[in-house]
């Protein structure tokens, strides 16, 4: 087995850092996608560790963050609904929403129990037979097979209580919407280890062909990515654009068949809605009309009022990629981890979290 510490040894990272300063003879922004990748950075100082031509840019790679308010007050108003006891990742109870919170929700009377798997979701479904579970769908490619599972588990053993409040999201679309948008300007992309440990890395093909831009699938610790920073500042020295591979330990070209088999045979592709980008065709994934019993949406009536966005909050442009946490003018002020105003200040995920915790020299 292979501990943690052999990817933080320093003098590996010493030899990693020389060799960026070697290829990183061009000017060049990347990109990592992922949120996880975005609190590494920030937390063991890898931006300072680069020569001045590289800049790093956080996307929208943090599922609760990207949850627009929309969505959001869809499962606040479930939780205000009689005999309704609403599961879900702990991340999710203290993001605002358009006028409270699933934690105001649960203060107010409403039934909200934080959950880590759907297995105790499954637990909470049997244990409250004359009420009804629904789990808050929140995550990317990573986190939907394991809900396209309990949904099957739910189906097999006859739950007629246990519902999703589907609000999956799919990586490569977003990243196609935004290279599209023209608004970052992006010579690498650091793919997301964990969603690509599914997918695979074949689903990034289309941004090195079709874009030129150099893509590298990078694990979490700080060896993996100035490692990917290191594959990508090549390519970009050498003008090429290829995915590679730096996380190999986790990630092949096709991903994981079983996991991707289970969430194709519970969900099928659908419109969704992106926090800072709005509608992106193809990024959400909603339960096929097989399953649609399973389907909170479609089973509740509920109202989740008109959507509000808090003024100030740059939590869209940050995952957009063009601000920067310290660019907000509530950042540290109005914003902080106690009283976050956005999401990207309550999720673990989070650029203005890591930045808040980890940023205090940041200046670039
Ligand atoms: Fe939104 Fe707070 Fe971040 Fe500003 S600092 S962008 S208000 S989460």
């Amino acid at each position: 087995m292979r501990l943690v510490s052999e990817f933080r040894q320093s003098e590996l990272v010493g030899g990693l850092v020389q060799n960026i300063r070697r290829h990183a003879v061009k000017k060049a922004r990347f990109m990592e996608f992922c949120g996880g990748h975005t609190v590494a950075i920030m937390k063991f100082g890898l931006r300072q560790l680069l020569p001045p031509s590289l800049t790093l840019t956080s996307g929208p790679g943090c599922p609760v963050c990207v949850t627009d308010n929309a969505d959001l007050d869809k499962a606040i108003a479930l939780a205000q609904l009689p005999d309704v006891i609403i599961a879900t990742f702990g991340d999710m109870v203290r993001v605002p929403g358009s006028r409270s919170s699933l934690q105001e929700a649960k203060a107010g009377g409403g039934d909200v129990r934080i959950v880590y798997s759907t297995l105790d979701a499954l637990a909470l479904a049997r244990e409250n037979p004359g009420k009804s579970v629904v789990f808050v769908g929140v995550g990317f490619e990573t986190t939907a097979p394991t809900v396209a599972a309990s949904i099957l588990q739910a189906d097999r053993e006859g739950l007629n209580n246990y519902y999703v409040l589907s609000l999956h999201k799919l990586c490569p679309p977003v990243i196609k919407a935004l290279l599209d948008s023209g608004e970052v300007n992006l010579q690498g992309l650091i793919c997301p280890g964990h969603v690509s440990a599914v997918i695979g890395s074949r689903p990034w093909e289309f941004i090195a062909r079709d874009y030129g831009i150099p893509c590298v699938v990078s694990g979490f610790e700080p060896l993996d990515i100035l490692q990917s920073i290191d594959m990508l500042s090549a390519q970009v020295a050498k003008g090429e654009s290829r995915v590679e591979i730096a996380y190999r330990r986790g990630v092949t070209p096709d991903g994981n068949a079983t996991a991707i088999k289970i969430m194709e045979q519970v969900f099928e592709p659908a419109p969704a809605r992106w926090r800072g980008f709005g509608e992106v065709p193809g990024s959400g994934l909603s339960l096929r009309p097989e399953f649609q019993r399973f389907d909170a949406e479609l089973n509740f009536d509920f109202d989740p009022g008109p959507t509000i966005n808090e003024k100030g909050c740059l939590c869209g442009e940050v995952l957009r990629g063009v601000k920067i946490p310290p660019d907000c003018s509530l950042f540290r002020k109005a914003c902080t981890p106690e009283n976050p105003v956005g999401p990207c200040m309550v999720s673990s995920e989070g650029s203005c979290a890591a930045f808040y915790h980890y940023g205090e020299n940041e200046d670039r």
